[in-house]
């Protein structure tokens, strides 16, 4: 393909995309296929020979997309939203174009800096303290992009791991480091996102997990309890996670309580926003943040909740030290005369490849101005208000959770095999789609406002389809 072609085809594609995005609702929301169905479609083997860039297009549309769970759909209302926005498309295809791979500074001067820059512009929007912040010259933080929330905390038990065995180690120099190792103790609460017992998996640590209370949040009380066990025993209480904004009903763990304990069992705190640190940029829910300067590190994931396309996990940590000690190897290719004074990613994370990815941060927020971003989350959370009270108007069902933002769980009164029923009757439909939860080993439906513009009628549409099926499962269904 020359330029010539590019400009043409790029002008079609760029059409095809708004299309799909004025049209989609004509679309199934989740699709009618088996698994398997897309081998039987296309060549399991590579062409020889090039192919028509239009035939390409057909199959995109044929065969594709048939095969597509539509997350802007506004009838997905799984999990949680899947940022996306024409200026955040727009800049990904900058830097596709850009086609840099910032991993030093010397390899992506603009790349590093505004990275540097954009997490600055978050944390401040977020009410974030300075130590988080590198502007901040007199302190050692900063912010970095993941690719994803469980990158960021797998990072974050890694620093906190080297932090503690290099304790460990001053004050018993003959022992293993794998003996060490294994006297490591991690915490998070039952309602964690899985990647935290993922990440202590890799990191070949120990991970208590804890009962929260019947709010589903994590307290101080219960902590304190876990660690002190777990130091009369031998063990060193290294790290924490904890939740801001849970993935199955959206609940926060005591932060205003477990900072100090935290402080106080020299642990290494890790704040896990993925989806609800958004919400942040408006003062109005900043009080689930008290206690966020005893953190040593948080994310929060644009590519949720700031209409920024996946991958954009921002990572913040209060010294950058403590993580890149964990993180750094330094080959000779990989130097420059500027490492000395200049932010070289590579050492904040996994990978030594990075994209440039800041960029579509940076046209998010210029693009609709933080006052604009909130205005976006404080309809989300006012329409998930307005599907609540569709929900509590009805006295066949319950909802299960305390709703302080975009995410509503509910369940029918009644047995969890009749809600499973129900879940798998709407899904089928495809005229919804929703996923499950257990709460307190109750089968609970997650209704997530997702979509950018989403309205009152498309809540009330969700309920009309949810009261449809809950009739017709009522009637067939008995346990
Ligand atoms: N943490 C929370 C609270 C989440 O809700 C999620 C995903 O929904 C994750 C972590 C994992 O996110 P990621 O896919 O970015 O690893």
């Amino acid at each position: 393909m020359d330029s010539k072609e590019f400009r043409e085809r790029g002008r079609e594609l760029i059409e095809y995309v708004a299309n799909y995005a004025e049209t989609i609702e004509k679309r199934r929301v989740t699709p009618n296929i088996e698994p398997g169905y897309l081998k039987e479609l296309i060549p399991l083997v590579a062409p020889e020979n090039p192919d028509q860039w239009d035939d390409l297009m057909k199959d995109v549309e044929d065969k594709i997309m048939i095969g597509m769970t539509h997350w802007q759909h506004p009838r997905f209302h799984a999990y949680f939203p899947s940022g996306n926005s024409y200026p955040s498309i727009l800049a990904d295809i900058l830097g596709d174009a850009l086609g840099c791979i910032g991993f030093s500074w010397a390899a992506g001067p603009a790349c590093t800096e505004l990275e540097t820059v954009v997490l600055d512009w978050v944390g401040q929007m977020m009410g974030l303290p300075m130590d988080f912040l590198a502007l901040n010259e007199s302190g050692k933080g900063g912010g970095v992009i993941q690719t994803s929330a469980s990158e960021c905390i797998l990072v974050s038990i890694l620093a906190a791991r080297a932090q503690a065995i290099k304790k460990l180690k001053s004050q018993y120099p003959d022992e293993e480091e794998g003996f060490l190792l294994s006297k490591l103790m991690a915490y998070c609460s039952k309602e964690a996102h899985s990647c935290v017992e993922k990440g202590a998996m890799i990191s070949f640590v120990k991970l208590r997990i804890l009962e929260p209370d019947d709010n589903f949040s994590l307290r101080g009380s219960t902590l304190r309890k876990a660690m002190e066990e777990d130091k009369k025993n031998g063990l060193l209480p290294f790290f924490v996670s904890l939740t801001v904004g849970t993935t199955s009903c959206c609940s926060v763990d005591n932060l205003q309580e477990i900072g100090p304990i935290c402080e106080e069992f020299d642990a290494w705190l890790h704040v896990d926003a993925a989806y609800a640190g958004a919400a942040m940029i408006c003062p109005e829910f900043r009080h689930l943040f008290q206690g966020i300067e005893k953190a040593s590190s948080l994310n929060t994931n644009p590519n949720k909740w700031m209409l920024t396309n996946f991958d954009c996990s921002c990572y913040w940590v209060k010294d950058r030290f403590k993580l890149t000690q964990a993180l750094t190897v330094d080959p000779l290719y990989l130097k420059h005369n500027f490492d000395q004074k200049s932010i070289d990613y590579r050492h904040w994370g996994v990978p030594l490849s990075r994209r440039f990815r800041s960029l579509k941060l940076w046209f998010v927020i210029r693009m609709y101005g933080v006052e604009g971003l909130r205005k976006y989350i404080r309809e989300h959370c006012r329409l998930a208000k307005i599907f609540e009270n569709l929900v509590r108007e009805d006295q066949r069902f319950q909802v299960m959770n305390k709703v302080q933002m975009g995410l509503v769980c509910f369940r029918l009164k009644g047995s969890n095999g009749l809600n499973q029923k129900l879940l798998s009757l709407i899904n089928a439909s495809g005229k919804l789609h929703m996923v499950p939860a257990s709460l307190n080993d109750k089968y609970v439906i997650r209704f997530c406002v997702c979509r950018e513009t989403a309205t009152e009628a498309d809540m009330e549409y969700a309920w009309n389809v949810i009261k449809e099926y809950a009739q017709d499962v009522s009637l067939l269904y008995k346990d």
